[in-house]
């Protein structure tokens, strides 16, 4: 009658929602001071002032049916050349607007990223640990996820794993970096090794495997980290990126997706694109927020707060006995769980009121990952309670 697999989608909510609407209840129960609640990923950084200076100009001087019609599916052809302008300002590309692809978000990229991809029988791979939305949206479109395992001593790539698992079958390798959940960035010699790999496997096998980047948290870097931009290194690559993180916006859904000129047969992976967001009922991405960004392209970001977040909540956990990569960018934090059942331990951290979510969510058993894009003061008043936490699995 109908699709058991949306049915199952649609009903079933992620642990992540389940502790967050737990989190919610338990709220009203013992004071919202007291619930330590690091599940949820949204930014509680503010818009920057220019964003909502740029929305109230563009409402003061442009004629509304510009505002809000219809633009051309790929995105107005006009913000399309500055975005394309300001990548190339960054990374010393040569992309023009035709390279571009506006979308609704990361995740809107994504998905039309796999479909255009996709045909019978194709695998995807991706690395632990990993944004298990990944796993929904390429079955949604026939295909097959594979996940490397973690290599936990740093979070980069166990490339030995990685490369028993590419088959002829192979369309797509999809990163993420800074990555969610771990906040680990790829080395640029990770990301070469990578590179090296694809292009020997895509001569053997005589077509090209894609790489795909899911950049959403590419400017929130801290200490400097370098974050390679994947079409300098590889030239098969897609680029999925969003404002969401960066600019604090994730409700406005607004991203897009590069493909350069570089890619094998140009003409028919942009074509797939279109065809593919077409399908998938994209029409275009919101008007005003396309003129928006335009405005906005090359501003920076405001990272302070989730740095000091990180120093503190890293330096916390540390000192409480936690095992934890130092993560270089995104706002989250990967640490070993106390106990090897990261289920267990997130249920124990709970009794504490701290909010935890399991690693095996994102592939990687035997973690948790401590979302820490909250107030600096629930940080500081949880120290104590990840204190005791630990004091607990001492005893
Ligand atoms: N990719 C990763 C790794 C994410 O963490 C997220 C959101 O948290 C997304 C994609 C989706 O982002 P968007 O809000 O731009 O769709």
């Amino acid at each position: 009658m109908i699709s058991e697999k949306m049915y199952e989608l649609g009903t079933k909510k992620s642990t992540i929602r389940t502790i967050f609407e737990y989190g919610r209840k338990r709220a009203l129960e013992v004071g919202e001071e007291n619930i330590y609640d690091y599940s949820l990923g949204n930014p509680n950084v503010p818009a920057p002032d220019f964003i909502k200076q740029a929305i109230i100009d563009i409402l003061n001087e442009m004629d509304p049916c510009d505002v809000h019609g219809y633009t051309v599916a790929p995105g107005n052809p006009k913000v399309r050349e500055i975005l394309a302008k300001d990548i190339n300002n960054r990374f010393g590309t040569h992309f023009t607007g035709k390279n571009l692809f506006i979308t609704s978000g990361a995740a809107g990229a994504i998905t039309i990223a796999f479909k255009a991809l996709s045909e019978p029988n194709d695998e995807f791979i991706t690395f632990a640990p990993y944004f298990p939305e990944y796993k929904c949206f390429v079955e949604s479109v026939g295909a097959t996820l594979k996940v490397v395992p973690a290599k936990i001593d740093d979070f980069q790539i166990q490339f030995d794993e990685f490369e028993k698992m590419i088959t002829p079958n192979t369309k797509a390798i999809i990163i993420n970096s800074p990555n969610n959940p771990s906040g680990v960035v790829y080395s640029e010699a990770t990301i070469k090794q990578l590179a090296q790999i694809l292009t020997d496997k895509s001569n053997e096998y005589g077509h090209p495997i894609f790489l795909i980047s899911d950049e959403p948290y590419r400017e929130i870097v801290y200490d400097g980290a370098f974050v390679p931009y994947i079409p300098n290194y590889y030239a098969n690559s897609i680029v999925c990126y969003s404002y969401s993180k960066s600019f604090s916006l994730p409700g406005e859904r607004i991203g897009y997706i590069v493909v350069p000129d570089e890619v094998a047969d140009f003409d028919k992976v942009y074509g797939a694109v279109a065809g593919a967001a077409r399908v998938l009922t994209h029409v275009n991405a919101s008007s005003l927020f396309q003129l928006v960004v335009a405005r906005c392209a090359g501003k920076p970001s405001n990272i302070a707060p989730y740095e000091e977040n990180r120093n503190l909540l890293y330096n916390g956990l540390i000192e409480a006995g936690f095992k934890c990569v130092k993560p270089e960018g995104a706002f989250y934090l990967f640490p070993q769980s106390l106990e090897p059942d990261d289920y267990a331990f997130c249920k124990k951290a709970q009794e504490y009121d701290l909010l935890l979510v399991p690693g095996t969510d994102f592939g990687c058993p035997g973690h948790f990952r401590a979302s820490y894009c909250i107030k600096r003061e629930t940080i500081e008043k949880s120290l104590p309670i990840f204190k005791k936490l630990a004091q607990e699995y001492k005893n």
